[in-house]
């Protein structure tokens, strides 16, 4: 189905990187970074754009093996291939590159970036305890006077909680946009809702991507439903970070007949929790906000189990798939708990599929996603 406010926000996002590019120009500065634990508040409180740096192409995977181990996580490879090649506008364009410290391999390959560009390592407390709040709140604030030295500007209480103000806004209307796959049958598909987030979280003003997001969620959803057939079973995709390259697993799923109509990772999902009505201290609760974000990088990580639960009942969902990036060990040792509370506690079917972003085991891959899908029929 064809909507004109997607058709309008493809046009626009296609130009992202031309509009980061005058933006930078008109004298905004561009900070990197590689995670969503680093609260994007603050650095739009300094008058910068947050921009995303994790690789989701194959492209620069055989660059990045020239110097990384081929075993590493796929993400890490195709991030640092384009360091290596120079061929990502948005690390080009970064006056600074966040890196919080939150698998191994990432920590290693921000060592050799560093070589390359201005970066500024983030020290993520690995639990979610108090002692670990009181150890990221001194980390967020050190940030903040990096930030602050970096760009010679002063971060107010005033400037986060209009930043905060924006980020709640975005957070809500890409939430509109997600929660439109808990119709039955979801009006969009999951590479959709994929290539929305993604899209989205290029445009580099903030009004810009708010109002684009709300005219797709505003025109979908007045739309009639379409009649329920009930045939495609609706998956809950779990796991790993996917964008646009790294969308193969629900590429695949939904060519087998599957409906994706949930992303649970920091791509979708993730990114619209949000942030809590407080008026307190703004610094204070990006830093609960931020450190309660359930990545398997966490131990232990009971929010996510939480998370699942919370989306399969809301979205309806059939099935959960975890994609887990080879190499990517939190996520593939998690997902055995993850099997266990899927398949024990919430009395539905699980497959992990382990894979990387290149396209030699599609047919392997069809293959085992068809079999599961019969099992759901
Ligand atoms: S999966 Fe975890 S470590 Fe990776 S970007 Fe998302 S929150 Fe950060
Ligand atoms: S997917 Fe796993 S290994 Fe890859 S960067 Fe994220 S946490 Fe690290």
């Amino acid at each position: 189905m064809s909507w004109s406010s997607l058709e309008q926000f493809r046009a626009k996002s296609d130009r992202n990187v031309l509009r980061m590019q005058a933006e930078k120009k008109a004298g905004r500065k561009v900070v990197g970074q590689y995670c969503i634990y680093t609260p994007m508040e603050l650095v739009l409180a300094c008058g910068a754009i947050p921009v995303s740096l994790c690789g989701t192409k194959n492209d620069s995977i055989a660059k990045a093996e020239t110097v990384l181990p081929r075993s590493l996580c796929p993400l890490i490879k195709s991030s640092f291939g384009f360091a290596l090649e120079d061929s990502c506008p948005y690390l080009a364009a970064s006056d600074l590159v966040v890196c919080d410290t939150t698998c191994d391999g990432k920590k290693k390959m921000f060592e050799l970036l560093a070589r390359r560009k201005p970066v500024y390592v983030l020290e993520l407390p690995q639990r979610q305890d108090a002692e670990a709040l009181v150890f990221w709140q001194k980390q967020l604030e050190l940030f903040k006077g990096k930030l602050e030295e970096t760009f010679k500007v002063n971060i107010s209480d005033d400037a986060l909680w209009q930043a905060i103000d924006v980020s709640r806004r975005f957070r809500a209307a890409l939430q509109k946009v997600l929660d439109l796959g808990k119709r039955k049958p979801s009006p969009l598909t999951g590479l959709e809702l994929l290539e929305i987030a993604f899209r989205a979280s290029f445009m580099p003003v903030y009004e810009e991507r708010i109002s684009e997001l709300e005219s797709i969620a505003s025109e979908i959803g007045a739309a009639q439903a379409a009649e329920n057939t009930g045939r495609a079973p609706r998956i809950l995709l779990t796991g790993v970070p996917t964008g646009l390259g790294s969308h193969k697993v629900i590429k695949i799923l939904e060519e087998s007949g599957a409906s994706v109509v949930c992303i649970d990772n920091c791509s979708c999902y993730k990114k619209v929790r949000p942030i809590p009505s407080e008026q307190h201290d703004p610094l204070a609760l990006l830093v609960r906000h931020s450190l309660a974000i359930p990545c398997a990088v966490m131990s232990p990580n009971p929010n996510r189990y939480e998370t699942v639960a919370e989306l399969a009942r809301e979205f309806s969902v059939d099935a959960v798939c975890d994609l887990t990036w080879q190499g990517c060990q939190t996520y593939d040792v998690e997902s055995y708990s993850l099997r266990d509370f899927v398949q024990n506690t919430l009395s539905l079917p699980f497959l992990q599929i382990v894979t990387d972003y290149a396209e030699s085991d599609v047919e392997q891959l069809r293959i085992r996603i068809q079999a599961f899908l019969e099992i759901l029929s």
